[in-house]
């Protein structure tokens, strides 16, 4: 092998694609290459410093952290270097030939989904590194890596199926880029509309960034100067550049505190909440700096995973320069930090819900979820996350919510438990049949809409000291409320006898048929012999998942003031075949209700036999 030996590869697969896109899209804001190699650029510095903390030998260790840009408007090229940790010969292989890192890949996934006219979407997921294709017509990489022994080397490519690598002399620790324009993207090759770039997308780079010599950016860390100086649009391009966001953010929490850490800490909370995207989960994103040195620009340990949605930087002095972030994980101070930060957001939303009740609500209507997820999930927050939560109630018009501590102030004196519905929707529950026996006692029920509600009750459990009851559950102890004296209504032995012959017709399907307390419209009613099973039975199959499919026996309770009882009551002397199809039917009717009935099939079939009957009188 030759001293300086050239190796041709072929791009993956997917990255051709990729690339044949970046090239051939009509994207407009072509501009962000410049912001993608800074950051790249940016990143590798921060990991240079990092590695000096525990490294010893690091090539070319005198050189200083930033980032050097030239442009050269006759040889038509723009070059951005930087003096970071640098690739050796197989990483520039895999990170620049091979399909990485998650951004270009959420990205094809999305040109997948939504055909070329996602192409504008480039911006959006940072197609990195190959965004350079746009405006070249060539890119060289030149890379030392910090690693003493390893050779330095340049990688060319074109953009088009392959691309060389070769070693090379004299490179100096790190990555420089060398772009040659293509003949209509010359203007990147002009200083002042460079600076204009940088100035727009990197001036909160942590590193100098110098412009054919003359540094651009500003280098101030935005978070630790005073809010009265700092303009709403500063903090919006903050906000744009740290989240690598395109929205403005929804709410922002600008504080500091002294005791008992010292921490100044700059939260946003975005508009759109990804995850509703179908991008999957979010990873958490607000940077961990000490004294504006970025410490961890993901630390998942910083704040609870339900707060995943936020971005952002906290800065604590009080944080060791050299935590490592394996030590951060459990180190009691992070710990510290992370209760003072939760806290005050969730004291912040509690105010923002008083002060701008409706802007809350829109926050919670796309963000409310992860609220529920800690409330289901977190112990330590439960109950401060409880007081965030609304609802919509038997007693408010739609679209109306309340806290429970305002239902709680409308609960009457006598009455002990906080009553809800897990359901569908609305009208769902409204025409179902657990609502009415509450209803007719004044009491108020909330209504619950998402599968997540389920945990957030079943953890929750109580509020302010009031259980939470849930009002399909089958033990239910209401008080008496006034029966309508009905002409004809069964009596006690008769209501027995009706109860265990039904019991008979309906057969295994039944653990228990009785008289119910609650009944005032309705014939009959579906109720889980353990509320939890049922709910859990319906969300299994709005998730469409198999199994939990044990059978499954309910407790059927009837009216014996329903007219339909009473009838029945008589018909199964007169005519038993057809009592008995009235019967199932009505249970039937009854598992619709509430949401357990597994196959109707059956139930079709019975209903033309009864209307037979029923058109023949
Ligand atoms: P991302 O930055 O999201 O990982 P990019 O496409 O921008 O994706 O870069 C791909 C990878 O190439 C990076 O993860 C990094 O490992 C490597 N890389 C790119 N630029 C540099 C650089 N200037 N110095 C060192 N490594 C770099
Ligand atoms: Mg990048």
């Amino acid at each position: 092998m030759s001293a300086s030996h050239i190796e041709k590869h072929e791009f993956q697969a997917e990255i051709k694609q990729l690339l044949d896109i970046v090239i051939h899209s009509l994207y407009t804001d072509k501009e962000i290459f410049v912001r993608e190699l800074i950051s790249n650029a940016s990143d590798a510095l921060e990991k240079l410093r990092h590695l000096k903390l525990t490294e010893k030998e690091i090539f070319d260790d005198r050189l200083d952290l930033e980032v050097n840009i030239t442009t050269d408007d006759k040889a038509n090229t723009i070059t951005i270097q930087d003096f970071g940790i640098g690739m050796t010969r197989d990483e520039l292989v895999e990170n620049l030939g091979t399909i990485a890192h998650s951004g270009s890949k959420q990205f094809l996934k999305a040109i997948k989904e939504g055909g070329e006219k996602n192409a504008n979407l480039i911006g959006q997921f940072g197609v990195g590194f190959y965004s350079a294709f746009m405006v070249a017509s060539e890119v060289k990489v030149y890379s030392h890596s910090w690693r003493e022994d390893a050779p330095g080397c340049v990688w060319t490519s074109d953009g088009s199926g392959s691309y060389e690598i070769e070693d090379i002399e004299g490179q100096r620790r790190g990555t420089k880029i060398v772009i040659t324009l293509k003949d209509d993207e010359k203007n990147y090759a002009s200083d002042s509309t460079v600076k204009e770039i940088i100035k727009r997308y990197s001036s909160f780079v942590q590193f100098p960034i110098n412009l054919n010599g003359e540094k651009v950016n500003t280098v101030d860390a935005l978070w630790l100067r005073s809010k009265s100086e700092i303009k709403d649009e500063e903090y919006t391009e903050f906000y744009k550049f740290q989240a690598n966001a395109f929205d403005e953010p929804r709410y922002r929490l600008h504080f500091s505190a002294d005791a008992p850490l010292e921490i100044n800490s700059l939260l946003f909370t975005p508009k759109d909440n990804p995850e509703n995207f179908g991008l999957g989960r979010v990873e958490p994103a607000v940077a961990l700096h000490c004294r504006k040195i970025l410490i961890d620009p993901k630390p998942d340990k910083l704040l609870p995973e339900w707060l995943r949605f936020l971005k952002g930087v906290v800065d604590s002095a009080d944080l060791p320069l050299n935590i490592s972030r394996e030590t951060m994980q459990d180190s009691a101070l992070v710990q510290k930090l992370s209760r003072v930060i939760t806290k005050r957001y969730l004291k912040f939303l509690g105010e923002e819900a008083k002060k701008r009740p409706e802007a809350y609500q829109e926050f919670f209507d796309v963000f409310g979820y992860f609220l529920k997820e800690g409330v289901a999930t977190d112990f330590d927050y439960r109950e401060d996350l409880s007081k965030l939560l609304y609802y919509e109630s038997s007693v408010l018009e739609k679209g109306k919510t309340t806290t429970f501590a305002d239902y709680v102030s409308r609960m009457k004196e006598e009455q002990k438990e906080i009553y809800y519905i897990l359901g569908q929707n609305r009208e769902s529950i409204e025409s179902g049949p657990y609502l009415e026996g509450l209803k007719a006692r004044g009491l108020e029920v909330l209504f619950l809409y998402e599968s997540v509600d389920e945990f957030v009750m079943s953890n929750l459990r109580e509020f302010d000291g009031k259980t939470l009851v849930s009002a399909d559950q089958g033990d239910l102890k209401l008080d008496d409320a006034p029966k309508p004296d009905v002409e004809g209504s069964l009596d006690e032995s008769q209501t027995k006898k009706l109860c265990s012959w039904l019991r008979d017709v309906i057969g295994e399907r039944v653990q228990e048929v009785k008289a119910s307390e609650r009944l005032v419209d309705s014939p009959a009613i579906a109720l889980s012999p353990d509320a939890y099973s049922a709910q859990m039975r319906r969300m299994m199959r709005a998730m469409n998942k198999e199994g939990g499919e044990a059978p499954f026996k309910v407790q059927f309770e009837i009216n014996p003031r329903h007219q339909l009882m009473i009838n029945l009551n008589e018909q199964r002397e007169k005519n038993e075949d057809l009592a008995k199809l009235v019967a199932l039917q009505t249970f039937d009717n009854a598992m619709v209700a509430a949401g357990l009935l597994d196959d109707p099939k059956d139930m079709v079939s019975r209903m033309y036999s009864i209307l037979e009957q029923a058109a023949t009188k």
